[in-house]
């Protein structure tokens, strides 16, 4: 096992945007385990599977293949082999995500899935159970969260920059609803692991943030 680095925390919240960079200046392999539950989603919506319907999505889960690649310094998501890096980034994968994510036997194969992405590589890992369920023994562990307000505006600002249509309002609600539900859903909820170095982004730059967590990381493993 390589040096592991869990950073969780809700939408919003900059882990994407941090973690990119935090992996980038340290030269970690960055794992967007997201990525992974927008691809359940995706699949399942496709053949018109709803979260219900829990034996069809066993079998979605038996056949799955995801891929995370590094492609021209981009991260791609690979589903079955299709490109779907842009097509996972929609509101209502968005929503759908939230609600595949909350399934027990959806969390059963994409956490060994996480676990072996991880073999013998220096990760920085994001979620929202990295630090308390896939590595609950990580080297580093971060919980990244800021005000409510921030977190919806970060997003709307993400949304226009990429041509999504966004509502500041609707989009405020939206990521308060997803939060709540991954918050209170019974397994693997996003918490803060006890031992996690709670970093509050709301009044700092990208940059600060990204120093702040190079300097946690550099004060507990030798990189
Ligand atoms: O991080 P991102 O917003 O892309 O994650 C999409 C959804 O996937 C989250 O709202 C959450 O429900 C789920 N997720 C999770 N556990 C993780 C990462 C994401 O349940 N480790």
């Amino acid at each position: 096992m390589g040096i592991v680095i869990a950073v969780d925390g809700p939408a919003g919240s900059g882990k994407g945007t941090i973690t990119k960079l935090v992996a980038e200046q340290l030269n970690l392999v960055n794992i967007d385990t997201g990525a992974m539950y927008r691809c359940v989603a995706l699949e399942c919506i496709n053949k018109n599977i709803k979260e219900t319907e829990i034996n069809k999505i066993e079998e979605v889960l038996k056949n799955i293949e995801i891929q995370l690649k590094k492609e021209n310094d981009k991260q791609v998501v690979l589903l079955n082999g299709e490109n779907v890096t842009d097509k996972i980034r929609t509101r209502e994968i968005d929503i759908a995500a939230s609600k595949f994510s909350a399934i027990k036997q959806v969390r059963n194969s994409i956490t060994p899935m996480q676990r072996a992405m991880a073999e013998n590589k220096n990760i920085i890992m994001e979620g929202r159970d990295i630090g308390t369920v896939v590595f609950p023994s990580a080297d580093v562990k971060i919980f990244l969260d800021c005000s409510s307000e921030e977190k919806a505006r970060r997003r709307h600002k993400q949304n226009l920059e990429r041509g999504i249509e966004s509502n500041f309002e609707e989009i405020f609600a939206e990521i308060e609803r997803r939060n709540k539900l991954d918050s209170e859903r019974e397994i693997a909820p996003l918490v803060k692991a006890e031992d996690a170095i709670l970093v509050d982004s709301t009044n700092m730059t990208i940059e600060e943030v990204t120093q702040k967590i190079i300097k946690i990381i550099k004060e507990k493993v030798n990189i």
